[in-house]
């Protein structure tokens, strides 16, 4: 079993620089925005870089990849504009990984808004069917922090929208936002527990990515700040039974970990690889 750690890595300059910062990083898999996430903005992506990103993929081994979608898609809403602007994007987030040979789009439920919790899960499905989704992409839906209405904090909500709708989606764990959800990661009893009630509620053979990071916040504070990994609430011994859970060990874990205190998204893969027994 090959160990499957990479970075969230920037597409500036052209989207194949992704490719050459996930090596800098000796990171073999990976996660992108197609654009600025936090406007609404179409992909910008030219032919003949995602060329240079498919095959500098393939010659490296990198893989998988994943496209995070924007912030601003809210699948929960239960606002009309805002649920339409979601679809839209999500679609050109499809189609970028289509044109990409990306694997993942990964997305939050978001927040219902008042809707309620129920009402947010059938317009997260629903949006999520509005969508046509490219042979060989498939939507990861993001488990959340939880805080305020936003959905995906409980593993139930993230089944409930599997079940509901029609396409074949999978989930993203994220590690920070399950800790600061509730669920305790910080010690090898916690970690099989979560596990455990991840692969009752939702099931393990819908676990296609880790977003594997520590969290500056404790467990259940809904709080979502990342922290570089072993550094954090969830801390070492946390981290060493997660990613050397047998459950955990075929799964691609993406860092979303800060950039600070001198310590880079190469200090974090390390830190995985030496953790990964
Ligand atoms: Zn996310
Ligand atoms: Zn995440």
């Amino acid at each position: 079993m090959t160990l499957r750690v990479g970075a969230h890595t920037s597409i500036a300059g052209g989207v194949h620089n992704a490719v050459e910062e996930q090596r800098e990083y000796s990171g073999n898999c990976g996660q992108i925005f197609s654009h600025s996430p936090q406007v609404w903005q179409d992909p910008n992506i030219d032919d003949e870089n995602a060329t240079q990103f498919r095959e500098k993929s393939t010659d490296n081994g990198i893989h998988p990849w994943v496209i995070h979608s924007s912030y601003l898609v809210n699948l929960c809403t239960p606002k009309d504009d805002l649920r339409e602007k979601s679809i839209d994007s999500m679609q050109t987030e499809v189609d970028a990984a289509d044109l990409l040979d990306i694997e993942y789009v990964n997305v939050h439920l978001g927040a219902h808004t008042g809707a309620g919790v129920e009402q947010g899960l059938d317009n997260a499905a629903s949006a999520l069917d509005a969508l046509d989704i490219p042979d060989g992409v498939t939507v990861l839906v993001e488990s959340d922090a939880g805080s305020g209405t936003k959905l995906g904090g409980d593993f139930e909500h993230l089944a409930a929208v599997l079940d509901r709708s029609e396409q074949d989606l999978d989930v993203c764990l994220d590690t920070a936002h399950a800790f600061a959800a509730g669920y305790d990661l910080s010690t090898a009893t916690g970690v099989e527990e979560t596990i455990t009630e991840f692969d009752d509620v939702v099931g393990l053979e819908h676990l296609a990515c880790v977003h594997l990071n520590d969290s500056k916040h404790e467990c259940g504070t809904n709080k979502d700040e990342h922290a570089h990994i072993g550094e954090g609430r969830i801390g070492e011994a946390g981290m060493r039974a997660f990613v050397n859970h047998e459950a955990i060990r075929d799964v691609p874990l993406v860092l979303e970990t800060p950039t600070e205190n001198g310590k880079s998204f190469a200090w974090n893969i390390e830190r995985v690889a030496e953790l990964r027994a």
